[in-house]
């Protein structure tokens, strides 16, 4: 009997709290998403959407590919678009060892690892960090790789 008035109440807080219950789910689902690099310096992605309704976003990165880090390495740095440049010039000097980002650079938004073939690895990052009308460019900075191995982030409501 009390086993049964628990699940009833149980039952019962589980149906007033549905809705946000669900929309959570939901979102959850839609706050991460998979991309792949290749042997041929290509990112599977040319465009990922961020939803606001995630609090964070997860990237998670494969590399596809049968090259060694230090051969094709790559990584996933995300910056304004505006920075680009400056962040994967600079973070050449860092070396593969800070996988080619800069230490402390307070323009990179997100960065995940550098990894070679068969790996896999992955970045978590408060939306807050990101702002509604500014251009938002993920790429490798793996040295030569930046030039054409990136995409476009957009926020999205
Ligand atoms: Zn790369």
């Amino acid at each position: 009997m009390l086993h049964a008035t628990l699940i009833g109440l149980s039952l019962a807080a589980a149906a007033a709290g549905a809705p946000p219950a669900a929309a959570a789910a939901g979102a959850a689902s839609k706050c991460e998403v998979q991309i792949a690099g290749n042997d041929q310096m290509q990112f599977d992605l040319k465009q990922i959407s961020v939803s606001r309704k995630c609090p964070q976003f997860t990237v998670k990165l494969r590399h596809s590919g049968k090259l060694a880090a230090n051969v094709m390495g790559h990584n996933w740095v995300l910056t304004r678009t505006a920075d680009v440049n400056a962040v994967a010039s600079e973070g050449q000097a860092a070396g593969l060892s800070r996988s080619y980002v800069k230490d402390n650079d307070k323009r990179v938004i997100a960065k995940t690892k550098v990894i070679g073939a068969g790996e896999s690895t992955s970045v978590t990052f408060p939306t807050a960090a990101l702002k509604d009308k500014e251009s938002y460019t993920y790429f490798c900075s793996f040295p030569g790789h930046w030039a054409v191995m990136k995409g476009r982030l957009t926020v999205v409501p």
